[in-house]
């Protein structure tokens, strides 16, 4: 096992790392820019390192930097948390090359699956159903139109090297495929540096099921059930929750079975998480795989009582599995809500600032993964995400009833958060009978299609 780790991110996740480090013995370095400098967390590391200015790809997207702290504190190995570093097969070339284990999936894999239009090329050889899309890439403006027209509209314009809904558009007709085209094109060149996109079709109103894979460097490879991510804003989630409401057994099981064969003919290994859209009839189609640990892994940690972070180091450092398939159980309902420094009066605007108060919820059932506090100073240079808010219940309905108690309880001030849309959610008659999709947020607040 190490003797020392760093982490290479920032915020809640970082301090997750931190905890899972010291639960284990392992020794912890954290990292920081000039705009994370005060952050409590920073403190329960073993130490911790400035990397750089505030903007990220001065720091923490700043593999030389993070390369050099990790030399100087002598660590075995590197957490990339999710986001910034953490699905950057070079990155992870670069860790192994200077004999610092990265914690995540082989570099190979992490390069086949990072390219959407490759990973659905190997998960159509791995026989897992794909949404109906292009070939290949879509170069041109006729090209695009031949496809849409095979397919028929609506169709999504998907920015190959995509994260983030980024580099997204949806066409239903010539007019709006073209515009879109160029728009998409654009978005994922400055995002991704890789302008290159593809066409699929759009599936209405969708939900979006995801599997929890982990898998040791020993050939073993097992899934950890579902995460039904379908309340999104803007293509990106805002509440997630396991057991998937109103999920027939044998379609969950065919996803599960889909989702472990994938990772194996990618020679997958550590945590990663394989996504799905699940049509009306409940029909499934693979969309991408993230290869690395998601923002909401304590959902699945809940459900099945296993670890995730400690489990992905103990991989990377080695050691089988401690488990098989049959081992693992899915017990109860857990539901998380991300607790955003965003208006969602105003559109989901960003609103960073100080929190002038901040009293969180607590009780039974209770779990909050949090870096902030009365008098956190939210920077306007990151990810908008303050807090994590968990529950864990026998049954579905209690989990929502006891997160309408934790969400009232819940107090921050300073900042406008998404507490309150929560609150709505958690009383909406669609989210209560598990009757949502991907577009029910934009058509019951935002009042625009998806
Ligand atoms: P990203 O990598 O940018 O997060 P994903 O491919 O994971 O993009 O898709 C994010 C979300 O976009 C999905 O959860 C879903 O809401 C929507 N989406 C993606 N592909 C389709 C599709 N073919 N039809 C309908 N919605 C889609």
């Amino acid at each position: 096992m190490f003797q020392r780790i760093l982490v290479a991110n920032r915020g809640e996740i970082a301090l997750r790392v931190i905890r899972a480090c010291r639960d284990l013995g392992i020794e912890v370095v954290a990292v920081f820019s000039e705009a994370d400098r005060d952050a409590p967390y920073l403190k329960l590391a073993d130490q911790a390192i400035c990397i750089g200015p505030a903007a990220g790809v001065e720091s923490y997207l700043k593999i030389a930097r993070i390369i050099s702290a990790a030399e100087v504190a002598n660590v075995q190995a590197i957490h990339p948390g999710y986001g910034f570093l953490s699905e950057n097969a070079h990155f992870a070339e670069v860790c192994r090359a200077c004999r610092i284990e990265f914690i995540g999936p082989p570099e190979e894999a992490m390069r086949r699956l990072g390219n959407k239009n490759e990973a659905r090329k190997l998960a159509k050889k791995a026989n897992v159903p794909v949404v109906p899309g292009s070939e290949g890439l879509i170069t041109d403006e006729n090209q695009a139109i031949r496809v849409a027209h095979e397919m028929g509209y609506p169709v999504l314009i998907k920015a190959a090297a995509g994260g983030g809904g980024r580099g997204m558009r949806v066409a239903r007709n010539d007019i709006s495929l073209k515009s879109g085209l160029h728009a998409a094109q654009q978005e994922a060149e400055s995002a991704f540096k890789d302008g290159s996109v593809y066409i699929e079709k759009y599936i209405e109103q969708p939900r979006h099921i995801e599997i929890q894979l982990l898998g040791d460097r020993h050939g073993n490879m097992i899934h950890l059930f579902e995460r039904d991510c379908s309340l999104q804003r803007r293509h990106q989630k805002l509440v997630e929750e396991s057991a998937a409401p109103n999920l027939p057994e044998e379609v969950r099981s065919k996803i599960c079975e889909s989702a472990v064969r994938l990772a194996k003919e990618a020679g997958y290994y550590n945590a990663g998480t394989c996504e799905f859209l699940l049509d009306r009839d409940n029909n499934f189609y693979f969309i991408e795989v993230n290869a690395r640990i998601q923002v909401e892994h304590p959902v699945t940690e809940l459900v099945t009582g296993v670890d995730l972070i400690k489990q992905q180091i103990r991989i990377a450092a080695g050691e089988k599995l401690p488990f098989k398939q049959k081992d693992v159980q899915h017990r109860g309902h857990a539901i998380e809500c991300r607790i955003n420094a965003e208006d969602p009066a105003n559109n989901f605007r960003a609103t960073p600032g100080v929190i002038t108060r901040w009293q969180p919820p607590g009780g039974p059932g209770v779990r909050l993964d949090t870096h902030a506090c009365q008098g956190y100073r939210v920077p306007p240079n990151y990810d908008s995400m303050v807090a994590k808010l968990l529950v864990y219940q026998p049954t579905r309905l209690d989990a929502i009833a006891c997160m309408r108690r934790a969400l009232n309880e819940f107090v921050v001030e300073g900042i406008k958060t998404t507490i309150p849309i929560h609150r709505e959610i958690m009383n909406h008659t669609a989210f209560i009978e598990g009757h949502v999709d991907t577009t029910f947020i934009e058509r019951t607040w935002m009042q625009q299609k998806a």
